[in-house]
């Protein structure tokens, strides 16, 4: 089972800490403020009160043998670079970094941060785009230019086989589940036909992806 340290509890931090610990996961939570690690101590299996930037303070939590450490200190963006530094040099594996502009996010995986996230960027991202297509369910973006998305069958698929919409021929994206209800169809064939109200699951190029919303 995978140990986590999420490092800033701020409303970013304490939400990635609250749902690993919902999961079931070891959350260890550390804030410099002893009134945010109060208020997540019922909810994660360890929450302590250190400054991240003392670096024997962070080496006497055992760090470095956490799987995953989230540094999600935000408006301090020296603190959080850093200390993404500091977890690398002690040999944590994997430091996930939260950036607040791009070029945070640049300086953050040159430091040698294995993952950036713009929490603020991508909740934007998607709030707007589900103000204008509303029949985007969700969206996972997996690489710059490709992505799952979730979202409620297009009007001109509904009744016809997956085959007849000629989905992957017109739109070249892929259809890797439909979901009706409590039901969930994995891999559909091309036969299988689209009813109202089904939630399709498909890949593809963000470039196709965007034809299909409405
Ligand atoms: P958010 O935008 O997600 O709410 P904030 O920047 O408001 O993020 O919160 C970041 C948290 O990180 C705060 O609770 C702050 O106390 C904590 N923090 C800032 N610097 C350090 C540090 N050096 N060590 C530990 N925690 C820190």
């Amino acid at each position: 089972m995978k140990q986590f340290a999420v490092i800033g509890l701020g409303r970013f931090g304490t939400s990635v800490a609250e749902t690993l610990s919902r999961m079931g996961y070891d959350v260890l939570a550390v804030d410099v403020d002893a009134e945010k690690v109060n208020a997540v101590m019922d909810i994660v299996t360890h929450a302590v009160q250190v400054d991240a930037l003392d670096e024997h303070a962070l080496k006497s939590l055992g760090i470095r043998n956490f799987d995953v450490v989230i540094v999600a200190i935000g408006e301090d963006i020296q603190a959080n670079i850093l200390v993404t530094v500091m977890l690398k040099e002690m040999g944590v594996k994997t430091v996930v970094a939260k950036a607040r502009t791009e070029l945070h996010g640049r300086v953050l995986a040159k430091v040698g941060a294995d993952k950036v996230v713009f929490p603020e960027r991508d909740m934007g991202v998607r709030v707007a785009r589900a103000l204008v297509a509303a029949n985007i369910v969700d969206q996972i973006e997996l690489s710059p230019d490709y992505s799952l998305m979730e979202l409620i069958a297009p009007r001109e698929f509904v009744g016809k086989s997956i085959g007849e919409a000629a989905i992957r021929m017109k739109y070249g994206v892929t259809v890797l589940a439909i979901r009706r209800g409590d039901e969930i169809i994995i891999s559909p064939g091309a036969r299988h036909t689209v009813e109202e109200g089904d939630i399709l699951v498909v890949v593809g190029r963000n470039d196709r992806l965007r034809r299909l919303e409405q």
